[in-house]
């Protein structure tokens, strides 16, 4: 039996853009994107998608800042 306690990432709906090359992979977040995004890898053209991301809207500070 496993917990139900487990945690797991809440996973949102996220703008992005992705790669129009079906053999490339690469997407980016749209507020990472500019307007005219190329595909970082191919540059070819990107198309606006959705997708299931951890939300970084509110970044917690995990590094060099242990307050106490
Ligand atoms: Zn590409």
């Amino acid at each position: 039996m496993s917990t139900d306690a487990e945690i797991k990432p809440e996973l949102l709906p996220t703008k992005i853009y992705k790669c129009k090359s079906p053999d490339c992979k690469a997407w980016v977040r749209e507020e990472f994107a500019t307007e005219q995004q190329s595909c970082p890898i191919c540059k070819g053209p990107m198309l606006r998608s959705i997708r299931h991301l951890p939300p970084i809207g509110k970044p917690k500070k995990k590094r060099a800042s242990k307050s106490k």
